[in-house]
């Protein structure tokens, strides 16, 4: 036997092949896997060898110490080697049909002997009956099942004084070997356990069936290329039932029973756990317990999968009925009596590997860190490979479970993180208009910068004669009149123009240091204030002095301003408040006057919207304001309300400038 250890452990994960499905945490009886950098690990001195996460794991990520190559090196040393095999064979070599070729085969594989198994387990089933039939023995829990001795020494040392003393059938088996062939042979077991790897140091390795069956491969061994041999001495009885359901019950000639002093099979990984359970609460007092791992051993993890259990189950019995139908009963108890000297006694050590147990309050704070905060909170719904939402908690308070294995915390955490997403594209689609509207305003810049430029010219000799021309005429003359609008028309030719330029202006600002609570009082003055217009101000900054360009800004307040004061024509409020962000300062103009509709609010930066007609407005206000606050690298936003019934109209400009 090895010495297993975290370094050279019996069960382990194969690295990559794990998907992380949980369905190991889940099925493990001892909660011996922990979720290690994306893997389900198995935790060494948790785990009782039970085979059972091999079993379960469809990706094949679960494996176990191979002895192959050791056995390989057994068979060809100066040694004789001695297979003694379980009699589950009859379960797992279903596709040959009479034993005598099995032999036949395993021996082709170099073994010099080949025994079963159940000659020991003829001789501890007799030791188990004496016991089940001493009165004063009032419950034993069975110990043949080494993942049952190892789950009873860890996680419930107490009752380690219940557990039979008796050594199991393979190491009963290994003496008996040893007797009668000498100390010197290599015992090599075969059957469908992973657990008996470790049971104990009295043979030297045991292989799975599943490793048996590598090794008929590697040396190309078939039913057709061997002599069928028969099994050597010594030969068994019952104890072949020993692997199925009540196997040592029918190898004793006993049934399950419920009254005082009988025997209670319990199987399988919740079953054994139930039975054992019950049993330190003192429920099953005065009953011996029959407990299997697995349920029964030929549902094994050295078995091949997919076999029907029942086809299993009906081959072993076929062939120990069969046996022991030819069994001489006077050679059989001849040998038996042959090896009454063997010492079958064992005794068993507590080792405690229960962990503490966390408070309730410590508890409580896992569950709320898994948004389970109240009672409705805890769906128990299992799928984190638990019984319930509290199991889950400890495990995870433990250090073997991590909180995103609760299924219904991780989904609301991917619901969030869905919502957060299309938040974050809402935001860039709003970035993606603005862009937009800017490129658009770039490209109308430029246009409007060439047609300025080339109109420019010719309106100022339109200007200049028109303006000679008005001079030279007397005012009483015919025309003088129509002149005079010529040259008003042209003079607003050239206002036009010049605000085009104007908004076409190449990005460059003069910043200077400037207070901009004096420049915002200085803007009010460059407008004529109607009577019925209030004009407030509030000023909410530790430090006024900011950079800004102060003709190209004191261009772009007033024309808001203006703006605002023309939205008021039965009078109002013109609020302008100067605030600050850690960047920013922000100059907030906002009126009580008529609001822009909602449609219109994406065009009023676009050069020549206006809705102020024709020869009022020329819609080149704020495409200026805008020009000018980005060459600030600063935004501006808009909000408005032209709707009585949604509450007091007006709009508000927000200007922000880093400071
Ligand atoms: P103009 O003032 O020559 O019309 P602007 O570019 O300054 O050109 O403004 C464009 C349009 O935006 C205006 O015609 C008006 O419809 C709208 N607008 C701007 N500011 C306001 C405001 N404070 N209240 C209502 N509408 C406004
Ligand atoms: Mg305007």
């Amino acid at each position: 036997m090895h010495n297993f250890s975290n370094q050279n452990p019996l069960v382990s994960t194969i690295k990559g092949l794990c998907r992380v499905c949980y369905t190991c945490v889940r099925e493990c009886p001892v909660k011996a896997i922990k979720i290690i950098d994306g893997q389900a690990d198995i935790i060494n001195e948790r785990c009782i060898a039970c085979g059972n996460c091999v079993i379960v794991c469809s990706q094949g990520a679960k494996t176990y110490y191979s002895s192959v190559n050791k056995v390989e090196e057994f068979i060809v040393s100066q040694n004789k080697t001695m297979l003694c095999i379980a009699p589950s064979f009859a379960a797992e070599f279903t596709e040959i049909k009479e034993y005598k070729v099995f032999i036949g085969m395993l021996k082709a594989i170099g073994f010099d002997y080949i025994t079963e198994v159940s000659f020991g387990a003829d001789l501890v089933a007799e030791e188990y009956k004496n016991i089940f039939e001493n009165e004063k023995i009032k419950s034993v829990i069975t110990s043949d099942c080494p993942a049952i001795v190892n789950y009873i020494t860890h996680y419930h040392p107490d009752l380690v004084e219940f557990l039979a003393p008796v050594i199991s059938p393979a190491m009963a088996m290994a003496q008996v070997v040893k007797q009668k062939y000498g100390d010197e042979i290599k015992v090599v077991f075969a059957g469908p356990c992973i657990a008996k790897k470790a049971e104990s140091n009295s043979f030297d390795e045991n292989l799975t069936f599943l490793e048996l069956r590598e090794m008929l491969k590697n040396k190309n061994i078939s039913q057709e290329n061997v002599t069928a041999s028969d099994f050597d001495n010594p030969i068994s009885g019952k104890g072949a039932f020993f692997p199925i359901n009540h196997g040592l019950l029918k190898s004793i000639n006993k049934t399950e029973g419920f009254g005082k002093g009988e025997v209670i099979t319990a199987e399988g990984k919740v079953k054994f756990k139930e039975a054992v359970n019950e049993f330190e609460k003192g429920l099953l007092e005065n009953h011996h317990l029959e407990l299997l791992c697995c349920d029964g051993c030929i549902e094994g993890p050295g078995m091949s999968k997919g076999v029907p259990k029942l086809v299993k189950r009906m081959n072993i019995n076929s062939y120990v009925n069969n046996k022991i139908s030819n069994l001489s009963f006077e050679k059989w108890e001849k040998e038996k009596a042959e090896f009454s000297n063997i010492d079958l006694s064992r005794t068993f050590e507590p080792q405690d590997r229960r962990l503490a147990k966390p408070k309730k309050n410590e508890i409580e704070k896992v569950l709320v860190s898994m948004d389970k905060k109240q009672e409705k909170d805890m769906l128990n719904c299992g799928a984190c490979g638990y019984i319930n939402c509290e199991e889950h908690a400890i495990a995870v308070w433990e250090g073997l479970a991590e909180i995103e294995m609760c299924l219904p915390y991780t989904i609301e955490k991917l619901h969030k993180s869905v919502d957060d997403l299309n938040k974050s594209n809402q935001n860039l689609s709003d970035t993606k208009q603005a862009l937009k509207q800017s490129e658009k305003l770039a490209s109308m810049g430029q246009l409007s910068a060439g047609i300025a430029h080339e109109l420019n010219n010719p309106l100022g000799i339109i200007t200049l004669y028109s303006s000679i021309l008005k001079d030279e005429l007397n005012t009483e003359s015919d025309i003088y009149d129509d002149i005079k609008i010529i040259d008003e028309q042209a003079q607003r030719c050239k206002t036009i123009v010049g605000g085009l330029l104007n908004f076409a202006r190449k990005n460059k600002v003069n910043l200077k240091e400037t207070n901009i609570i004096n420049f915002i009082e200085h803007t009010f003055k460059s407008f004529v204030k109607p009577e019925n217009i209030e004009i407030k101000l509030v000023v909410e900054i530790e430090n006024p002095t900011v950079q800004i360009d102060n003709e190209q800004m004191m261009q772009a307040v007033t024309n808001i301003e203006k703006n605002a004061v023309e939205a008021m024509p039965e009078g109002g409020i013109l609020n302008v408040k100067i605030w600050e962000k850690t960047e920013d300062f922000i100059i907030e103009i906002s009126d009580t006057g008529l609001g822009i509709a909602e449609e219109n609010i994406e065009k009023i930066f676009t050069p020549f919207f206006t809705t102020k007609g024709a020869t009022k407005g020329t819609g080149l206000g704020l495409p200026l304001v805008y020009g000018i606050v980005k060459m600030h690298k600063g935004k501006i936003n808009v909000k408005s309300n032209n709707k009585p019934e949604n509450g007091q109209t007006g709009t508000t400009f927000i200007i922000s400038i880093p400071k």
